[in-house]
């Protein structure tokens, strides 16, 4: 089989496809409060389109498939393309980021189907600040999710957007999570994706700087073995039932072993999450591209992977980073 290999070897094995570019909340992080742009609906790949491009892929190797957005529960039959992708047999891991606002009717559904993992967005712990950040009041939505998703099969991780002078004083709180849920928290650096909207950083907090505030906090954090491939660096507290990890993505240290395309709600193929895009694949199939056009153009496209983050944001030119993170698929 034709593997997906770049040019310093790394293998493509998982795939971040954004089923929509529309969204429930308004995180402060993530978009301006008005006047996203939302693209024509006939811009968006289509189920089918994403059904094909995800088999293709498999065909090529992928067997890790994470469906996000914007928030993939907004569009609709989104669980009807969940099933139909948990047929596909090259897939392994079929896992979703949400932020759960939408989600707890649906929770006993995805316990039958082939899905592993739901990471769930939830930056604060406290319904006013939760209401702050996202600019929708649906903490008691969102927390009841959490439960809901505690006690269900799926494996869960919490996601949390450390922003500067907002929420760094409940990094605590949400390792103290950790101590009777058997979750995984993980803490993501900040990054400029906010559809141009203006964030004024007090300070930065990066990697070093939480995982400082942590050890500062408790005596016995223990490193945990993480696959090669993972975009956290994991620890646990001594005798915890859960975890907690650090995204480090802005600092970006972990491109080395990155195993990662994206493809966005438009069908703009991504080879790193700090590219502007680097191939339309709506377009090309769209014009009749036939199974084999697309694996030999998805091979040829992954051979240009560049090597880190930061030579893929200096290839974007004068294109500076700053498109919103529900286009991209985060
Ligand atoms: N709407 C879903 C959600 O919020 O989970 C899925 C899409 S969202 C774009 C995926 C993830 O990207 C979320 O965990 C969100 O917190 C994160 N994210 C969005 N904008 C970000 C930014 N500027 N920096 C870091 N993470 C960001
Ligand atoms: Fe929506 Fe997720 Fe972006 Fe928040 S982070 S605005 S929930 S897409």
């Amino acid at each position: 089989m034709n593997k997906l290999v770049d040019k310093y070897g790394r293998q493509i094995t998982y795939l971040r496809l954004a089923v929509t570019d529309r969204c429930n909340l308004r995180c402060q992080y993530c978009m301006p409060a008005h006047g996203i742009d939302i693209v024509k609906r006939q811009e968006l790949l289509t189920y089918k389109e994403m059904y094909r491009i995800t088999r293709v892929l498999s065909e090529l190797g992928v067997d890790k498939v994470r469906l996000t957005g914007g928030e993939p529960f907004v569009r609709k039959d989104f669980v009807n393309f969940l099933e139909s992708l948990s047929f596909n047999k090259n897939l392994k891991e079929i896992n979703i980021t949400t932020n759960g606002a939408l989600i707890s009717k649906h929770i006993e559904g995805l316990e039958k189907m082939k899905i592993n993992a739901v990471n769930l967005s939830i930056d604060s712990l406290n319904r006013e600040k939760f209401f702050e950040i996202t600019r929708r009041d649906v903490f008691p939505q969102v927390f009841q999710t959490y439960q809901d998703l505690l006690k269900s099969n799926l494996k869960l991780k919490l996601n949390v957007v450390i922003q500067s002078g907002v929420n760094t004083n409940e990094i605590i709180d949400f390792i103290e999570l950790t101590k009777e849920d058997k979750v995984s928290v993980r803490f993501i650096e900040e990054m400029p994706f906010n559809g141009k909207g203006i964030r004024e950083v007090k300070e930065v907090w990066n990697y070093n700087k939480i995982i400082k505030t942590i050890n500062s906090h408790y005596d016995q954090v223990e490193s945990l073995v993480s696959k090669k491939s993972s975009t956290s660096k994991n620890f646990k507290i001594k005798d915890y039932k859960g975890s907690f990890g650090i995204i480090p993505a802005f600092t970006r240290t972990i491109c080395t072993d990155c195993n990662r395309i994206r493809i966005t709600a438009t069908g703009l193929f991504k080879n790193c999450l700090f590219d502007d895009g680097v191939f339309n694949i709506k377009e090309f199939i769209r014009n009749g591209a036939s199974d084999e056009e697309l694996k030999q153009i998805f091979i040829s496209t992954v051979h240009k992977k560049p090597k880190n983050g930061f030579i893929a944001e200096a290839n974007r030119g004068s294109n500076s980073v700053s498109e919103s993170m529900s286009t991209i698929g985060g």
